[in-house]
């Protein structure tokens, strides 16, 4: 028998008990022939509460240390859990990140994973022992510690089945699978069996936080074979795979939302053909993030361009818009906060033109107001206000009638 992965999120090794608990899956496994390898989060919400600490202490600390300092969280988990799987009888080695041979980008909070030397995992199995890593962590070219991002320990969990060719990885986690939208928000919604990487991928990147968007490019591009489940029960998760092969033809398979969204609008700029790219490049070279774009010319003269940014980038927004000015040649900048997006995601789009425009109708008779739009050939995003997200999402999952089992084909 093969490697397995197992990834075990913050809620599943919250507490002591919890990790005696993951510590007997993980046995199970081990028992049933594989070679096991584990990936943890740091327990509970104790990465927030990392956070938090450096907050009291700056309101703008080294990404550097940051980065020194929420490491810490899950090298907790390791050294708690290969202690309660050697109490069992079982022996286990820790890993860092490092140690585990994930070398990253050269940046701090985000980044990239490019490359896994799997030589000390591989040398531990080979002995017949568990080997248990931490997640979100890896390690620069020249030395330094860094992260992932939050969320990022699916990806370590990805990366280290594809670097290890293993059989599978499962994602442990505080729900039993991908569901048609985040199921503490929409009561009805339904778990599914299995959804595509495309379709997950763009839920991942919309916002459904349920999985690390980088872990399913990861799996997309190395063909993991990826099982979202739960840390408690003991049913089946849910598979994402090449191509859904269970209901098909379905136009909407899922909802993803986020709030925290701001437009930020640029007002009289100059009507010329490298209007866009200079204020485009302008921001991106300066790293802020841009979602949503939206022209709207006013005059031959004048052009004004609106865009949609996570709300807490505004502040550097407006600055390097500012900063650039006499380049840019803006009249004024407005924004508008308190925002949300609500997007709708199905492969089944591609050859249903009929989609936007219901799912706009089913806004309007909510009396919900869209701000700003985007498509692509499987999803439609549109931004509301914040207080209308919630509703919005339920009516969508109504509508599209989301909470139906349907057949497989
Ligand atoms: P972990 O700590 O195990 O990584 P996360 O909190 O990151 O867990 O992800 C699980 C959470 O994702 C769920 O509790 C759920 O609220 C949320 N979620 C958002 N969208 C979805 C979805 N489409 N299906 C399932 N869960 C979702
Ligand atoms: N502990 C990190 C976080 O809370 C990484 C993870 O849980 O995946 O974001
Ligand atoms: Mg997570």
């Amino acid at each position: 028998m093969g490697i397995i992965v197992q990834k075990f999120g913050g809620t599943s090794v919250g507490s002591v008990e919890r990790i005696l608990h993951v510590a007997q899956r993980v046995i199970q496994e081990k028992n049933a022939g594989h070679d096991v390898v584990v990936v943890v989060s740091a327990m509970g919400k104790s990465t927030d509460q990392l956070v938090d600490l450096a907050n009291q202490i700056s309101s703008k600390p080294s990404k550097r240390e940051m980065d020194m300092l929420l490491t810490t969280g899950e090298q907790v988990t390791i050294s708690l859990l290969s202690m309660a799987l050697a109490e069992k009888g079982y022996e286990a080695t820790s890993f860092t990140g490092w140690q585990a041979g994930v070398e990253t980008e050269a940046s701090h909070g985000n980044a990239r994973i490019l490359n896994i030397q799997t030589e000390n995992v591989k040398t531990e199995l080979s002995k017949g022992k568990i080997v248990v890593v931490a997640g979100f962590q890896g390690v620069s070219e020249d030395g330094q510690i860094t992260t992932l991002g939050r969320g990022g320990s699916d990806t370590t969990a990805v990366a280290l089945a594809a670097a290890l060719k293993a059989e599978k990885c499962d994602i442990y986690t505080d729900v039993t699978g991908v569901y048609t939208t985040d199921p503490r928000c929409v009561k009805s919604a339904r778990k599914l069996e299995s959804i595509s990487y495309d379709e997950m991928l763009e839920l991942a990147n919309l916002g459904a936080g349920v999985l690390h968007p980088r872990a399913v490019e990861f799996a997309k591009n190395y063909q993991v074979a990826l099982e979202v489940r739960s840390s408690m029960e003991n049913e089946r998760g849910t598979l994402i795979e090449e191509e859904s092969s269970m209901e098909q033809n379905l136009v909407v398979r899922g909802i993803a939302f986020e709030d925290q969204v701001t437009r930020v609008s640029v007002l009289g700029l100059p009507n010329e053909l490298t209007t866009l790219s200079t204020i485009f490049t302008t921001l991106a070279t300066n790293g802020v993030n841009v979602d949503i774009i939206i022209q709207n010319t006013t005059s031959d003269l004048k052009t004004s361009i609106s865009f949609s940014v996570k709300t807490n980038a505004l502040e550097d927004t407006i600055s390097i818009l500012e900063q650039h000015k006499s380049i840019l040649q803006f009249d004024k900048i407005e924004s508008e906060s308190q925002l949300a997006k609500v997007s709708i995601v199905g492969s089944g789009m591609v050859s249903n033109p009929g989609v936007a425009a219901e799912m706009f109708d089913v806004l309007a008779n909510e009396g919900i107001q869209v701000k700003m739009v985007s498509t692509s050939e499987i999803k439609v995003s549109t931004v509301v206000d914040q207080v209308h997200m919630v509703d919005a999402v339920n009516a969508l999952h109504d509508a599209f009638e989301l909470s139906k089992e349907v057949a497989s084909v």
